[in-house]
């Protein structure tokens, strides 16, 4: 069953900092020309109520598969401690299986599958912006967006599965060779591509949480950025930078955006 969200379920508290304080007039998603990339913004300010269809809408061409919950469980093993692969703010991460008869167009794969914590620090708007963000924007050195679940009070992330996991646990692992340098060559350089590809957008995207444990490798360690729940649209036309509430990462955060906000 699909449940309609409201604004306040769209937009929790925590993030009123960054939003116009007064409940817009305007109604629900802009419409785009097939080309143009939609903003968070465009939906997340759109309007009271906002279905998981109006999403779908939003994101047409996108090629994103929407589950249900019923199949995530199936493909999970019912999200078994023997699928667990980590987690992180968002909840856990499972590994599972689509076979190719699961949906149409859609090949046998792994693929990870992320769980919102219900309980959890981070909530629909950084499931919302990953969905937006990670639906439109496609490289080879960003982790794919295979689909979503929106079902009552659930939110899941279906990404590829990249079998070394994250470059934070490639470093930190107890009892393993430590990386070769041409490796981590290879791997700062894929990580630079992505962030590139995003800085260098016609609309230009600010990633805000660029961290070892936010990149995940392939197995010929292709590095991929994920989690997209900080991103944010960057400065556009005459602009030259944008004012926001300073988030990421401690340590990792550059220390003249700490300072100014921009
Ligand atoms: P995250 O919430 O993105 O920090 O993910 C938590 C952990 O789950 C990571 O450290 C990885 O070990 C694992 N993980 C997340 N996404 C994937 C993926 N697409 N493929 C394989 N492992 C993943």
């Amino acid at each position: 069953m699909i449940k309609k969200f409201t604004w306040k379920s769209l937009v929790p508290c925590c993030f009123q900092a960054e939003i116009p304080l007064e409940e817009p007039t305007k109604k629900i998603v802009k419409k785009q020309s097939s080309f143009q990339r939609i903003s968070v913004s465009d939906i997340s300010l759109s309007g009271p109520s906002l279905s998981a269809d109006d999403i779908s809408s939003s994101l047409i061409g996108s090629n994103l598969h929407v589950f249900t919950l019923a199949e995530l469980k199936v493909i999970t093993q019912s999200f078994s401690t023997s699928n667990f692969l980590g987690e992180g703010g968002f909840g856990p991460v499972h590994k599972g299986f689509i076979d190719d008869k699961l949906k149409p167009g859609l090949k046998a794969q792994p693929v990870a599958v992320k769980l919102m914590n219900l309980e959890g620090t981070q909530g629909h708007r950084e499931w919302l912006t990953e969905v937006i963000f990670l639906g439109q924007l496609r490289h080879p050195h960003l982790v794919k967006l295979i689909g979503y679940c929106c079902e009552d009070e659930h939110r899941l992330l279906v990404y590829e599965y990249m079998v070394r996991g994250s470059l934070e646990n490639q470093l930190f692992r107890r009892y393993s060779a430590s990386l070769p340098w041409l490796t981590r060559m290879k791997i700062a350089l894929g990580a630079a591509k992505g962030l590139a590809f995003l800085h260098e957008a016609e609309k230009p995207v600010i990633y805000r949480d660029f961290k070892a444990s936010n990149i995940l490798l392939d197995s010929d360690y292709t590095a991929k950025l994920s989690d997209f729940g900080l991103a944010k649209d960057g400065p556009e036309g005459d602009e030259t930078h944008v004012s926001t509430r300073v988030m990421g990462t401690h340590g990792y955060a550059a220390p003249e955006y700490v300072m100014t906000g921009k």
